[in-house]
């Protein structure tokens, strides 16, 4: 059986232990290091510097001109990635005053039959 050794990422200090699940089952652990300003982690966050990486390109060519499909192609994203990136630079250049119309209509009470 394999040891891993578990640091927490915050202070190094190996007085760590597991604590219980996140939702989607990767382990938790708790720093026991009362000077840790930071106590609970995970060890593998889910590769979120190669998501940031991709999502800076997917920006650096939409200021370039290139539409979903190109930037998919490019990039050898899936289409939606590339659209779910580019509808969040659609909401961040739109005006802050956007109107908001009046959601749902209420529908009118059932007229009682008979
Ligand atoms: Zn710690």
């Amino acid at each position: 059986m394999a040891v891993v050794e578990v640091r927490c990422p915050e202070c190094d200090s190996l007085n760590v232990v597991k604590y219980g699940r996140q939702p989607n089952g990767a382990q938790r652990f708790i720093c026991h290091n009362p000077a840790c300003n930071r106590r609970i982690f995970l060890l593998n966050y889910r590769s979120k510097s190669s998501s940031a990486t991709a999502r800076q390109q997917i920006i650096d060519l939409a200021l370039n001109g290139a539409d979903v499909e190109e930037t998919a192609r490019l990039l050898k994203l899936p289409t939606q990635t590339v659209l779910e990136v580019f509808q969040m630079l659609s909401r961040f250049s739109l005006p802050a005053a956007t109107p908001r119309s009046s959601g749902r209509r209420s529908a009118p009470p059932q007229a009682a039959a008979g």
